[in-house]
């Protein structure tokens, strides 16, 4: 399986910290799209946003795995393997 992915053993059993992307209500500006972190709960912006704070996350603190909270979404994306789990 191409992209096989051992870093959702990092992930926590954690829920969404804010309602939105923490950054952008900070800034007071909206987003397309939530991600949220599963290893601190930290929800950003998908890339399609202008902050793109869900990948800054990551490059930021190197927290790989994060999932996306849109409703009827259900997959868990990968940084470092750039794979959907
Ligand atoms: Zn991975
Ligand atoms: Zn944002
Ligand atoms: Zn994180």
């Amino acid at each position: 399986m191409p992209g096989e992915c051992n870093h959702l053993e990092l992930a926590q059993n954690v829920g969404p910290k804010t309602e939105g992307c923490e950054e952008c209500l900070k800034e007071g500006e909206s987003w397309v799209q939530l991600r949220m972190c599963l290893i601190c709960g930290r929800v950003g912006c998908c890339d399609s946003s202008w902050g793109r704070h869900a990948t800054k996350h990551f490059e930021e603190t190197g927290h790989p795995i994060m999932r996306s909270i849109e409703p009827g979404h259900n997959w868990t994306w990968c940084y470092i393997d750039k794979a959907y789990l």
